[in-house]
């Protein structure tokens, strides 16, 4: 765009949003408030196939559905608070079961961390639940964006034209822009498209996981489940980890790694440390709901050019957390430069936009790739895994120091905001160190590891 003053200013910028998941709604948001703030007329629409009011998986964007306590500060930050409606339950502390035990991690502080639902709720949910993406959607249409229910199919942009964006949804109509902002995530075909335009453009790669929503009508598995995250290590290839998050009348079981199927659901619900946090009467055999998403667990590569961006998912994100929280990130400075360089200015969108997006993830990203690793082989070893937790646990009594350390790990790579930068070098304490290698060789020798599978002490 030219500078302020020039034609192009004076009539608005006509903004074509693909995707009205968080990072769509959080764009559109924060584009207001920056063009408020500049005086620059914006004309937005947003292209969602998804009815968000509508219950079942076509019409949710598939997640666990937890809101960082981060998240919550970021979003309070640009005037956005989730109406009680949206909650589904308010967590007070994460339950990491192991093969080598268990520890309990409350929340620490006065933090909230929420539980949502991403669609309208499973087809089981009676009265249907106001989701995180609909009260997002909602807000910016209210703020004065359109929105236009199709399945956006092709797009063309044309340098130097009165309308340089073209879009063509699933029925073969066309709609015109001066932006198109990609806002898709990474269960989506038309990242080819984008590739297409021929800037460079490359979508993430990407990881698969498994989810399962199951009834709870039972009052005494509302009270089990109500305000507890379950994560569980349990080493079952080809499942990474998995997470038992609670909703109001359901509890979302998502399992994480490759290839998952059907069966490795089943392996999962059946395994022992499983039943122990599952009551009898949960019929884990018949979820109401399911889906199989993708997440990204690589960057996207250049991810601005004239009149295009792309934000959320499809762009960057945290590696194996934070989503959300990283799509406002990358939404929040994508409509910032936008408002600032206007869209035809691509060196400053890329300066401003890709490499600073970009500094902030990729090299965090990386260190949590080795985290995760050092994770895997841990939570396979059950000498290790043990060691781990009697350490956090206190039970040596001599670890105060490397207890609240592992604490901290522990909380952190799961749940909590710190960077993986931080994370990694809290690995590093010299100290630490010693007591996991003592721990792990007293473990492995005097407690005959292999016979004490899954009865470790509860925290
Ligand atoms: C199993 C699992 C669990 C997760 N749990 C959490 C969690 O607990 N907390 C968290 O913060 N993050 C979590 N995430 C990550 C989180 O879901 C994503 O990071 C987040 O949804 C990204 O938002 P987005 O708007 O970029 O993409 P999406 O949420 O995927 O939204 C993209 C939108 O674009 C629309 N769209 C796609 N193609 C088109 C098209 N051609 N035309 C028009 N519209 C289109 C889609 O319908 C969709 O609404 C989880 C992810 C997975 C897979």
């Amino acid at each position: 765009m030219a500078s302020p003053g020039s034609d192009q200013r004076r009539r608005a910028m006509r903004v074509a949003v693909v995707g009205g998941g968080p990072a769509g709604s959080f764009f559109v948001h924060c584009l207001y408030k920056q063009a408020q703030e500049r005086g620059l007329p914006v004309e937005v629409t947003v292209f969602e196939p998804k009815k968000f009011e509508h219950r079942g998986a076509f019409h949710c964007n598939f997640c666990q559905g937890v809101i960082s306590a981060g998240l919550l500060a970021s979003m309070e930050k640009i005037g956005l608070s989730i109406p009680r409606q949206v909650i589904q339950a308010r967590i007070k502390s994460y339950r990491l079961i192991t093969l080598g035990g268990e520890l309990l991690l409350p929340v620490p502080g006065n933090q909230e961390i929420y539980t949502v639902f991403r669609g309208h709720g499973p087809v089981s949910e009676k009265a249907g639940a106001i989701s995180f993406d609909q009260f997002l959607l909602d807000k910016v249409l209210a703020g004065g964006a359109v929105k236009t229910q199709v399945l956006i199919r092709e797009i063309e942009i044309r340098r130097n034209a009165e309308d340089p964006v073209t879009l063509i949804d699933h029925e073969g109509r066309s709609y015109r822009a001066d932006v198109v902002v990609g806002a898709f995530g990474v269960n989506s075909e038309i990242g080819h498209q984008f590739e297409k335009l021929g800037f460079g453009y490359q979508s993430p790669s990407t990881s698969s996981a498994l989810q399962a929503e199951f009834r709870t009508d039972d009052d005494g598995i509302l009270r089990q489940f109500g305000d507890e995250i379950k994560i569980f290590a349990l080493g079952l290839y080809p499942i990474r980890f998995a997470v038992i998050t609670p909703k109001r009348n359901h509890i979302t079981v998502s399992l994480i790694g490759q290839h998952l199927r059907s069966e490795h659901l089943e392996r999962f619900m059946q395994h022992h440390l499983v039943q122990k946090h599952v009551p009898a009467s949960l019929e884990t055999t018949a979820p109401r709901c399911g889906c199989s998403p993708l997440f990204p667990i690589s960057d996207g590569r250049e991810l601005a050019a004239e009149h295009c961006m792309i934000i959320g998912d499809s762009a960057v994100s945290r590696y194996y957390k934070n989503g959300i929280d990283s799509a406002l990130r990358s939404a929040e400075l994508a409509a910032e430069v936008l408002a600032e360089y206007g869209p035809e200015q691509a060196e400053q969108l890329r300066r401003y936009y890709t490499r600073r997006i970009k500094r902030m993830f990729s090299m965090d990203n990386s260190l949590g790739r080795v985290l995760f690793r050092v994770h895997d082989c841990i939570s396979q070893l059950p000498s290790m895994a043990r060691a781990h937790l009697e350490i956090a646990r206190g039970d040596y009594g001599l670890t105060g120091h490397s207890r609240k350390k592992l604490h901290w790990l522990l909380w952190n790579m799961f749940s909590g905001d710190a960077s993986y930068r931080k994370i990694f070098l809290h690995c590093l304490d010299p100290l630490l160190l010693f007591h996991i290698i003592l721990a792990t060789l007293r473990t492995h020798f005097t407690a005959g590891s292999e016979s004490h599978l899954g009865r470790g002490k509860d925290e």
